[in-house]
């Protein structure tokens, strides 16, 4: 990754390697959002990873959290909250909560972040760490997150960590004007085009921000589980 070591002096230096993701995969790549830069440089990714991976924290790639499922590569984090363009007032639904570390990054762009994941142990894990890191305002659901959380609608911003066949039809209901969602959408189960709606009154404008592979949605308004 770089000439520096993580453990030149015997002790693992995350901040330097979190530092260097910051630089070397998101600076270079192109995310220019100064608070989503910062957000990145502040939540400890190593935090959010199984033991045996926290020296791999910081590579560019996902790593797995356990259940079959991965915390996302750095770059796709980063990505896909600076497309939700937050400006810190949001109430925002995080559909896939995983490791929690999106919610976490996302709890210091928002004002309120609502993260549903449909595995109660990773949602519980993700839970206590959360609060432990003090992370207060996230709040971690289990559920189908297909389904959108209706008791804490309206959302300013949705995102979704996990590919679906078809945008899931309770998210347009939930959203409020000139509110965002982000979501993968393929008709394969490997692979998705990113995709950004915003809501303008009755209707829902498109954008297509590339080719991603996420793990897949699995719910009601997902793929069959
Ligand atoms: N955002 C996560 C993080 O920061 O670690 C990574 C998300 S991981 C790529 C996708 C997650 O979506 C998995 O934990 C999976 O169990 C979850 N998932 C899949 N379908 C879901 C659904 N219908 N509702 C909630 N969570 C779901």
């Amino acid at each position: 990754m770089s000439k520096l070591s993580p453990s030149d002096q015997g002790t693992v230096d995350y901040a330097a390697w979190r530092e260097l993701m910051v630089q070397n995969q998101l600076e270079s790549r192109g995310i220019l959002d100064p608070e989503v830069l910062e957000a990145m440089r502040r939540v400890p990714r190593e935090q959010f990873v199984p033991v045996e991976e926290r020296d791999a924290a910081y590579e560019d790639r996902p790593l797995p959290i356990g259940f079959g499922q991965t915390i996302s590569q750095p770059f796709t984090v980063a990505y896909t909250i600076e497309a939700l363009q937050l400006r810190g007032v949001e109430r925002v639904l995080d559909v896939g909560t995983g490791s929690g570390y999106a919610a976490a990054v996302l709890s210091l762009l928002a004002k309120e972040v609502h993260s549903v994941e449909r595995i109660p142990e990773l949602a519980e894990q993700a839970r206590t760490r959360l609060k432990t890191l003090g992370y207060n305002n996230v709040e971690v659901h289990v559920g189908d997150g297909t389904l959108g959380l209706p008791e804490r609608a309206p959302f300013d911003a949705i995102l979704v960590s996990a590919g679906a066949a078809q945008l899931p039809t309770p998210y347009f209901e939930q959203l409020s004007d000139q509110g965002r969602i982000v979501i993968p959408v393929g008709e394969v189960e490997s692979s998705q085009d990113l995709l950004r709606f915003t809501r303008h009154g009755d209707e829902l404008r498109e954008a297509n921000l590339g080719l991603f592979a996420f793990v897949p949605l699995i719910g009601e308004y997902g793929w069959r589980g």
